[in-house]
Order: C-alpha cells, then sequence, then structure tokens
C-alpha cells in the first residue's frame, strides 16, 4: 500500500533516519519502537510529508510520492497524527474536526465551512472514534484520552487510507489507554497502520508486525513474538528496560 524504499533524513552530521525500507499494508498495524532519538518521529514527517527526505524513495499507488508536499498527500490519503495536540482548544471538537476535513479536501470541493458534506464527514470520524458525545465540547476541556481521541479523528478526516500515529498513548493512564487501544484495532481492519509506541505490553498486544529501529536504521522487522525473543533485540533496545 505504501512502501519506502533507502529512506534517508540528515540533520548537519546525524543521519535521523538511515536507509529505511518499509511496508504498511492495509488491514495490518505496523508498530514501530525504539529508544528515544531513534528516528521514529522523522521516519512519520518523512512518510506523511512534513520534512523532504536526503534520499530514498517513497511508494504510494504506484508513485514515488517523496518530493510532494504535506498538504498534497493528505489529499492522497495519507493521515497523521503529532506526538503533541494540534487541535486549537478554544474551539469546539467539531470545529477542529471539520476544519481537518477541510483542510484536507481539494480548492473548491468544500469551499463552504456550512457543506454538508463536510459536517457529516466530520460527525462520521467523531462517531469512529467514540467523540459524538463531546462533539460540542472545547477541544480544551477535554480529559488526556479525549484528547488523543480528537487527534485521531482530525487523523481520519477526508477518510485516508493510510493513518500514521505518533504516540497516540502517551501519558496516559490504564483507563484511558484501553479504548484507544480497541480503537487502533478497530481502525487496523480498514487501514494501513503504522504505530510509534513505547508501551510493550500494548504494541505486542495489537501490532501484526513490528520494525525495531535504533540510531536511525532498522534494527530487526518481524512478528511480535520474533521481536520478542530476538538476541539482537533484547540485547540493544528490549533489554535496557525499556
Ligand atoms: P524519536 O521519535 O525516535 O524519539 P526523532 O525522530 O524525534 O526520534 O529524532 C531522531 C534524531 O533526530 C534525534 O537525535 C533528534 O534530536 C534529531 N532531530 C529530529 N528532528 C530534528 C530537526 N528538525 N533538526 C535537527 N535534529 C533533529
Ligand atoms: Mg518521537
Amino acid at each position: 500500500m505504501i512502501r519506502s524504499e533507502n529512506l534517508t533524513r540528515r540533520f548537519g552530521g546525524l543521519l535521523a533516519v538511515d536507509g529505511v525500507s518499509l511496508t504498511l499494508e492495509r488491514g495490518r498495524l505496523h508498530a514501530v519502537i525504539g529508544p528515544n532519538g531513534a528516528g521514529k518521529s522523522t521516519l512519520i514527517n518523512l512518510l506523511s510529508g512534513e520534512l523532504p527526505p536526503t534520499a530514498g524513495r517513497i511508494l504510494f499507488d504506484g508513485q514515488d510520492i517523496a518530493r510532494w508536499p504535506a498538504w498534497k498527500r493528505g489529499q492522497a490519503g495519507i493521515g497523521r497524527t503529532f506526538q503533541h495536540s494540534n487541535a486549537m482548544r478554544d474551539m469546539s471538537v467539531l470545529e477542529n474536526t471539520r476544519l481537518a476535513v477541510q483542510a484536507r479536501s481539494g480548492i473548491g470541493l468544500f469551499r463552504s465551512a456550512q457543506n454538508p458534506r463536510l459536517i457529516q464527514s466530520a460527525l462520521a470520524a467523531l462517531h469512529r472514534t467514540g467523540l459524538t458525545g463531546a462533539a460540542k465540547a472545547e477541544a480544551g476541556t477535554l480529559s488526556h484520552g479525549q484528547a488523543r481521541l480528537l487527534e485521531i479523528a482530525m487523523a481520519l478526516a477526508g477518510a485516508p487510507s493510510v493513518l500514521l500515529l505518533d504516540e497516540p498513548l502517551a501519558g496516559l493512564g490504564p483507563e484511558e489507554t484501553a479504548p484507544i487501544v480497541a480503537l487502533l484495532r478497530d481502525l487496523a481492519r480498514d487501514h494501513a497502520v503504522l504505530l510509534v509506541e513505547h508501551d510493550m505490553d500494548v504494541v505486542f498486544a495489537v501490532a501484526a508486525i513490528v520494525t525495531v529501529m535504533d540510531e536511525g536504521r532498522v534494527l530487526a522487522t518481524g512478528d511480535p513474538h520474533a521481536i520478542r525473543t530476538s538476541a539482537a533485540v533484547r540485547d540493544a533496545y528490549l533489554g535496557q528496560g525499556a
């Protein structure tokens, strides 16, 4: 569905992402794990178009999109969340989601903010994330868990086929984690999902495939069992008490 080949991003002397090749497939949740600074967020920024790569290709629907700007990738069906909240705190949940749909749609298509299709699309994203009841609440008043759900709802705006989720569970307690884990499972049924996540219990519970990154490079890719039992991965990463 979307494939990176030898994807590389240099910041001065630092290779933040170093020759990463991976394939995301519809119906599969692909987790990317690795210590802080491994290059996980940079990888998402490269796939979403927030950053241009120094080298490498990104193949999506048979085209190399590595040089496309972020808005064009968004319109083509790549949705993402950010590690830190992106919502406007003094706007409602529905307004934030509607704006995200509008930003994602082609010029002219949803020119009017009152376009019923725009609202319908936003409501569908809220329904999918369980936020229908909070539609009128100001984003700034949401619980931490609801704020994370809103990030996902905004990523779902415009009905993407690929979802890139950067630590959607960060900082959540167990009660807030459970509904998002259930949502991740649900989303993986009809999207290609890349999930960056620190909690190994969550990763091993929801991922069909896991890539371990360290210092910009892919250390290993495999199913959760293979990753859990890999001596190389354990030595380099899991063994550090992460
Ligand atoms: P992770 O998400 O795995 O914690 P990042 O992708 O955020 O890691 O960062 C990878 C490396 O790239 C880190 O050493 C980080 O300091 C560096 N880095 C990330 N973004 C930038 C940037 N915009 N400019 C310079 N260095 C950056
Ligand atoms: Mg990060």
